[in-house]
């Protein structure tokens, strides 16, 4: 998948800010942040997106968001808490098809709660 930019970014051939890596996952700094605190966490296999999963992936998928909780401890975010999210294809505001869990933390806007 040389074409996907974020295969790139885990074969090295594309420049980013590498907070964490191991042999199946890598974390770097998204490149417009939206929070203080904002990366990505990817499978460094190229899975397209939450749709392309299957039940073998299972365990890949924990992994994600284990590396998320080791990183909110390292970054002092245990105890404060912090925001996941993966965006899921064109309707669900997907723009990098690579699955990506975005880690967004502190000052993080309130989310706006509708009252009826
Ligand atoms: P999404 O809209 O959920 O697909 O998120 C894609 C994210 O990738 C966006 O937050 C972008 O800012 C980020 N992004 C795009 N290109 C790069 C890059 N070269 N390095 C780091 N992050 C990037
Ligand atoms: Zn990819």
């Amino acid at each position: 998948m040389a074409a996907c930019l974020f295969c790139q970014i885990g074969a090295r051939q594309s420049p980013a800010d590498i907070e964490y890596e191991d042999d199946e996952v890598l974390a770097f700094r998204d490149i417009y942040p939206k929070a203080p605190v904002h990366l990505l966490i990817i499978p460094k296999r190229h899975i397209e997106s939450v749709m392309a999963l299957s039940p073998e992936d299972a365990a890949l998928v924990a992994r994600l968001v284990l590396v998320a909780k080791r990183i909110g401890e390292a970054k002092g975010f245990a105890e404060r808490g912090y925001r996941l999210a993966i965006n899921c294809g064109p309707e669900g505001g997907q723009h990098v098809d690579h699955l990506h869990l975005h880690f967004l933390a502190g000052r993080l806007q309130e989310r706006k709660v509708e009252r009826r």
